[in-house]
């Protein structure tokens, strides 16, 4: 109750008993801690943010031109992605569709053409990704109760090529809107948005900056928590977590209530109602 009453200071929205989305809530838990990190690092140079340090990871967006290929970037820094769900499908599978490439429109500086694709990878990964499932509707207030499954295990790929000489060329990737991730949502994705965008840490970073290079390759990351979201609709409901202790051993914690469960379970029972899924890098 400490930690709520702390985050209502500096949001007001979290005062009292009013029903709020734990996703923006973890969004300004977080911006909170980045904002006392760095006073902390005036005092103490020494001082990591955990933020910073965990959570923390960029993405690059590249848009080429269809017609003549010449590229630009727009590098991000996230702590989570808020991911579409796809029907029938699997985080895995949530995850390849917000990296998937999509067409934009767009006026090419150099030769005039009109489309350009655009596409986004990890530049950089976390040690733990905060994935965010898009359940609520913004627009309908109506919540996606559709079953994910949800894998014990993730790959995820980090950018192979290297373009740190190739960058600051060009115009600015615009950025994708809100909501919509890396490329507009196929008919088969169950449509839904978190209105929390806003609140999300992102930092836009400036094309042609130093950068370090990138080794390619994928990393293994290990579901570790899954918050659920107990309920038909915005407007009422229940949140759980479930977290994987050490041992292979998993708690499943409903307010005051803290008991034994399994790995097992979790998958079974949280398929239709996770929102939040905490995975780490192996
Ligand atoms: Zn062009």
């Amino acid at each position: 109750m400490e930690l709520k009453d702390c985050i209502a200071l500096r949001n007001q929205e979290f005062k009292g008993n009013s029903q709020n989305d734990a996703h923006e809530f973890l969004s300004e838990c977080l911006l909170g801690l980045k904002d006392i990190g760095h006073t902390l690092q005036m005092g103490d140079v020494s001082y990591q943010c955990p933020v910073d340090t965990l959570l923390s990871f960029q993405l690059q967006h590249i848009r080429s031109c269809r017609s003549c290929g010449v590229e630009s970037r727009r590098e991000e820094i996230s702590t989570y992605l808020s991911l579409q769900m796809v029907a029938q499908g699997t985080v895995q599978n949530s995850l390849e569709l917000y990296f998937n490439e999509s067409e934009v429109e767009y006026r090419c500086e150099q030769c005039g053409g009109q489309v350009s694709s655009l596409r986004c990878s990890f530049y950089t990964l976390p040690q733990v990704l905060i994935l965010h499932l898009k359940r609520f509707c913004p627009f309908t207030l109506t919540k996606s109760m559709a079953p994910l499954q949800l894998e014990t295990e993730l790959q995820i790929k980090q950018r192979t090529e290297d373009i740190a000489g190739r960058c600051g060329e060009s115009p600015q990737v615009p950025a994708p809107s809100a909501g919509s991730g890396c490329c507009p949502a196929a008919p088969s994705v169950l449509e839904g948005a978190s209105s929390s965008e806003a609140s999300s840490i992102t930092q836009e970073l400036e094309a042609g900056t130093e950068r370090e290079k990138v080794e390619g390759g994928s990393s293994t990351y290990s579901l570790m928590s899954v918050l659920s979201h107990i309920g038909t609709n915005t407007d009422c409901g229940h949140y759980t977590s479930d977290c994987a202790e050490e041992g292979g051993l998993w708690l499943s914690l409903n307010d005051e209530e803290v008991s034994p469960t399994t790995q097992e379970a979790v998958l079974r029972e949280r398929a239709s109602t996770a929102y939040m899924l905490f995975y780490t890098r192996k």
